[in-house]
Parts: C-alpha cells; structure tokens; sequence
C-alpha cells in the first residue's frame, strides 16, 4: 500500500511510487540515455526532469519529505532553491495558488465566465474617416461537435477519484505536535480536471479534450470617427470551454501614424511649408483630403502668416463616431523657409530695404562698448544641421501615443 500524495517524479521515470531503487536507476539510465541533450537536442527540459526526479527519489531524505507532502514538502524542504528552481517550476509549476488565478472567474456562482480575447486592431487615418468593414480571421477553441464536449461516450467521464472530483487534493502536514498545516495542490491524476476519461472510450475529434481549435473570421465595421484605443466588442465569441459561459472578443483600435496629419480628437493638424515670398505676399495650395478630396487652402495678398503660426480650416478635421456629418477642424502650421545667404545684391537689398517696415532706431553706443561677432550655430542635437531650428517645433515631432502593438492577421 502506498500511501504517496503526489507521482509526478514517478510519472517522470515512469515507474509506480512502489518502485525500489534499482528499478530507479534502471529507469533513470534508460531515459537519461534517450533524452541527453547530445542525442536528442530537441528534446528540451525532459533530460533536466528526468535528472530532477532521479536525484530526489534517490535521496532518502528528499524522497521522504516527497513521498509524504509532494511538492509542497520539496519546496519547503529547500530543493527548490538554487540553480534547480527552474526545473522545479518547469515540473510543478509556479507558486502553490498559481493555478488559481486565471482560469474563470468565479468558481461558485453559476456558470463561469470565460476570459476575453484581446486583439489590437491596425487602421490608419484614412479607415477612421472614412469607415471601413474589415475581416479578421482567427482561431479559437469551440466544443467539439462530435462528443457534444463531453470528451467521450456518455457515461465515459468518470469523476476523479483521487481527489473525489475536485481538482484539488487537500494535505494535511504536521508541523508540530497539535499543530497542522492544511495545503492544497492540484490533482495529479485528473490534472485539475476532477474527471478522468477512460483512454479506449475518448472522443476520437478532440481526443477527449472536449473542445478543438477552429478558424473563425470575424467581419469587423470600424465606423467614422473611431478613436485609438476604442474597443469594438463580439460578445460570447472568445474560446468555449464546457461549463462555462465563453467571453468576448474585444477588438482594441491602434491608430496607425499618418505622413501628412495628426489627429488630436476630432482635430486634425499639418505642418506646410511656405516661402518667404508666401508668407508676405499671398498663397494658395492644394491637399489631399483623408476621403481623396482635394481642397485649395487660399491666403490672400496683403496678409502676413508669421513662422511656426497657426491657421484653422473649420470643418475640415474628423468626423464625429455616430455623427459623421459633424466635423472637428484642420489646423495648419506653417513653416515659413527664409532665403539663402547672400541672395540679393547689396543695391538690392537697399530697395528691399526701401519697401520694407522701418528699422528700429539705432541703439546708442556708449565709447567703452565692446563689439562682439555673431557666428552661426547648429544645434548639437540636431544631426542633419537644419539651419533654422527656431521655426522648428521639435514638440510635435514625438512618436506620440501610438505604440506598436501585435499584428492581427487581416483577409
Ligand atoms: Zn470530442
Ligand atoms: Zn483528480
């Protein structure tokens, strides 16, 4: 009879926990040989278990502790420190509760509740004004249709007997005379599951795993005006799982970055470049519109746009989500580009001078004064030297708040 509360090291070796030590060793040197990372190097942690389990079950003291509290008897009994925590979470898995978070959300009232599957979703400017019907294809898991997810024939599900259906086996640990600790592990035997199925009576589909993978495509309307971040929701679509009750999908928008505009919510703004002549004299130019309009932006003689300053175009920026008709605006910053050095002659520039505003009046210059020289300067951050930096708002320029998130597969 033995009594041992947890077999996963025997598993391992694929031996019973009766098992003396020879028979160990014969079962640890057989494998060892099959698994060595020489001779089989996509064999991946197994040679580790193998050694893992060989090297407690062979020491008493370490067989004891795990023969009577498992796991739990290891970990505290100090094998689970130093180089082999790895393989001891590998084999075991991580802290004792672990397999409780996660999975579901409720354990006592009613059915479960699935996790949602959360997807970013790539669209750029253009599919945000104008509105797009995307296909999203994925995969999920459904309950297989063959067994009705029950795994098997009826009646083949039998409920765990080892931990009575439960999933979890409780353990009792003395700690001291008239002093216990109570721990719980999950069921080694039904690996959680509280119901075992029989091997000859098993779904041949899913084979037993009560649900299979399929491919879904999803048709999804990103509508005008939508926002980075929005989410767009498919209630109940997300992985199903006898008994419980299956989440959604939920779609999260990223926004992908625009070469012309940026958009700040209903707002849309753009940097253009004029000349000097421009700037003083008049405008017009042309845009392509996120929809594929071209609109002439016209500024009139005789009014002067000053470096880095701003005009709106009403009603030319996003759409508003439910309510398309509705527009925010289009801001415009204009980078006035002054001319070369040297680009008029001296004669010139007095009649330039001419037509200009009028200087200042000259400073008055005491005899002490001290003259100093004015030499051009390129920012050490800047590399490329862009002559003029103080028309440059390097503010805007910033990644911003699009990260680059997981590609979706799109059809
Ligand atoms: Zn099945
Ligand atoms: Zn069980």
């Amino acid at each position: 009879m033995s009594n041992v509360s947890d077999t996963k090291l025997y598993d391992i070796l694929g031996v019973s926990p009766s098992a003396s030590e020879n028979e160990l060793k014969k079962a640890y040197r057989k494998l060892a040989k099959e698994y060595h990372p020489d001779k089989n190097p996509n064999a991946g942690d197994k040679f580790k278990e193998i050694s893992f389990a060989y090297e407690v079950l062979t020491n008493p003291e370490k067989k004891d502790l795990y023969d009577r509290y498992g796991e739990q008897g290891l970990r505290e009994g100090g094998c689970g420190g130093g180089g082999m925590d790895d393989i001891f979470s590998h084999i075991f898995g991580g802290g004792l509760f672990g397999f409780m978070g996660g999975q579901g959300r409720s354990r006592n009232g009613g059915r479960r509740r699935g996790e949602d599957m959360v997807h970013p979703l790539k669209v750029s400017l253009e599919d945000l004004y104008n509105g797009k019907t995307t296909k999203l294809q994925l995969s999920k898991n459904v309950l297989c249709a063959t067994c009705n997810g029950q795994g098997g024939k009826s009646g083949a599900v039998q409920k765990c007997t080892a931990c009575r259906g439960r999933g979890m086996r409780i353990m009792i640990r003395q700690l001291a005379p008239g002093m216990v600790q109570q721990m719980q592990s999950v069921c080694t035997d039904c690996n959680g599951e509280g119901e075992v199925i029989s091997e000859k009576d098993r779904c041949k589909k899913c084979e037993g795993k009560k649900v299979i993978k399929e491919v879904k495509i999803l048709e999804v309307h990103v509508d005008k005006g939508m926002k980075h971040g929005q989410k767009i929701t498919f209630g109940g679509e997300a992985d199903q799982a006898p008994g419980t009750e299956p989440g959604d999908i939920v779609l999260v928008l990223q926004e992908k970055e625009h070469e012309t505009y940026k958009r700040e919510g209903n707002d849309l703004s753009m940097t253009h470049k004029i000349g000097l002549v421009e700037a003083l004299c008049g405008f017009h130019f042309t845009l392509k519109h996120l929809d594929g309009r071209q609109i002439v932006v016209k500024y009139p003689a005789g009014k002067v746009i000053e470096p880095g300053s701003v005009r709106v175009v009403r009603g030319e920026g996003m759409p508003q989500y439910r309510n398309p008709f509705e527009k925010g605006d289009l801001f415009i910053k204009f980078d006035v580009q002054f001319p070369e050095n040297n680009w008029l002659s001296p004669e010139k520039l007095t009649e330039l001078e001419d037509l200009l505003p009028t200087r200042a009046d000259p400073p008055v210059i005491s005899a002490d004064a001290e003259e100093v020289e004015l030499e051009e300067f390129v920012s050490q951050s800047s590399s490329g030297g862009h002559r003029r930096e103080a028309y440059h708002d390097s503010s805007d320029e910033e990644g911003g708040h699009h990260g680059s998130g997981v590609q979706c597969a799109h059809q």
